[in-house]
């Protein structure tokens, strides 16, 4: 058994650390004031080589693997929940089903530019009356000669409006399964600017403020049949398998936001002195630190197990199912106790512990609840 991180990973997070504290920290609490998306630091972090990590160079990636990646998000996530949304949406929601399921001149069309951070590209899976239950969309496309002709409608989708949003994967009902047991669903590739396809930014979000989040609507949409992600009615499988690597970046903003809060009060708690003595030295306090430093450590090991399984191309999904729940879950308790430790003032804007506070709900919600992670897990260890 070896714990012990290879040089070229150590320094990896030394530079992403170092950026998200110089490139990162200065802007976020404004940013996400603003509810404003930065293509500024977007580009800083396709220049540092975010994105496409787990790419390779042949597809202008950086050939890295799955540790290296969850751990420049988990460094970007102790700094700032929103800029990580968008490097790991970006790599895991945008690129992966072009890189797993792609043809090879897909591949060729899209991946250099989402790998430089200028383009980013969404994953249009949730519907308005389809969350939990994906494989219920309503979104509809229709062969019409050579084209597919697309009508329906998106929701929360991230990476899909901002300024350099290049288009998006939208997974939609093509016809019924062969097996007459429901709809067959396909994913169709979509770029921006095409006739009949809509990307409006969605606001007054709680959390992820500067991360972009837009509704889609197809009206009539059409695009080229050869526009086809990989097999039709495969759709469906390829988006849950996109979402098994999803899901360790969800744990990595989890593990990084735990991390972030957790300095945050440590810090405080040794500087703010109540009844003569610094906060931290009251035994009930020094216990919720020791708390989250176990809870932090327990993660993090979770996190980088699933990741390394999925290094070594053996079944990592139900450890991803794990550390997605356990890391979400730990970074709400740490966040809690971290705006608890703070007092009145965790409770203030000037404070970044409270940007924490909001910003790991979406961690229980996004790419599949709790209660789903909780189902996932069930079934893969055999309960139901
Ligand atoms: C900021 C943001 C970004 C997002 N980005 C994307 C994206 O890029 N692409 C994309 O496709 N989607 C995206 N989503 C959507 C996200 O994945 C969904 O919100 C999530 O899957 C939950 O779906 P829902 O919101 O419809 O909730 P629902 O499915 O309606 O769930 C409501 C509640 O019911 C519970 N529930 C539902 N079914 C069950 C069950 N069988 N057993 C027990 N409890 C159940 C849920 O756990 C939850 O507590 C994003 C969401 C947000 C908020």
């Amino acid at each position: 058994m070896d714990f012990e991180l290879s040089m070229e990973q150590e320094i990896l997070r030394r530079t992403v650390r170092s950026f998200a504290e110089k490139e990162i920290a200065p802007v976020a609490r404004e940013l996400d004031e603003k509810e404003e998306f930065s293509l500024e630091t977007c580009r800083s972090m396709g220049e540092l080589g975010l994105f496409g990590m787990v790419v390779s160079e042949e597809y202008g990636g950086q050939g890295m693997d799955y540790v290296s990646y969850i751990i420049a998000v988990e460094e970007l996530a102790r700094v700032d929940g929103s800029h990580a949304a968008t490097v790991a949406a970006g790599n895991s929601l945008g690129i992966g089903p072009l890189l797993y399921y792609g043809s090879e001149a897909q591949k060729r069309k899209y991946l250099p530019k989402l790998c430089t951070g200028r383009s980013l590209w969404g994953f249009g899976l949730t519907e308005p009356n389809a969350g939990s239950d994906a494989g219920g969309a309503r979104t509809t496309a229709v062969l019409d000669g050579d084209e597919w002709v697309i009508n329906g409608s998106k929701i929360f989708i991230t990476n899909a409006s901002a300024p350099n949003s290049l288009g998006v994967t939208v997974m939609a009902r093509t016809g019924t399964r062969e097996d007459g047991r429901g709809a067959e669903l396909s994913c169709i590739l979509v770029e921006r600017g095409t006739r009949g396809f809509t990307a409006r930014e969605m606001h007054g979000k709680m959390m992820w403020r500067s991360s972009n989040t837009s509704e889609l609507y197809f009206d009539d949409c059409r695009v080229p049949r050869e526009n086809l992600l990989g097999q039709r009615g495969k759709g469906f499988h390829q988006m849950l398998e996109t979402l098994d690597a999803g899901r360790l970046s969800i744990g990595a903003m989890g593990l990084g936001g735990a991390q972030g809060a957790y300095e945050l009060a440590m810090r405080y708690a040794k500087e703010r002195e109540q009844f003569g003595r610094p906060i931290s030295s009251f035994q009930i306090n020094a216990f919720k630190l020791a708390d989250m430093a176990m809870e932090i450590e327990a993660a993090r090991l979770l996190l980088y197990k699933a990741c390394w399984l999925k290094d070594r191309h053996q079944p990592f999904g139900k450890l991803a199912a794990m550390a997605k729940l356990y890391c979400s879950e730990v970074m709400g308790r740490v966040a809690s106790q971290a705006v608890q430790l703070h007092g009145g003032y965790g409770l203030m804007k000037e404070y970044n512990v409270e940007r924490f506070f909001r910003d790991q709900k979406l961690l229980t919600i996004g790419e599949g609840t709790s209660e789903i992670q909780r189902l996932v897990i069930a079934r893969l260890i055999g309960a139901i």
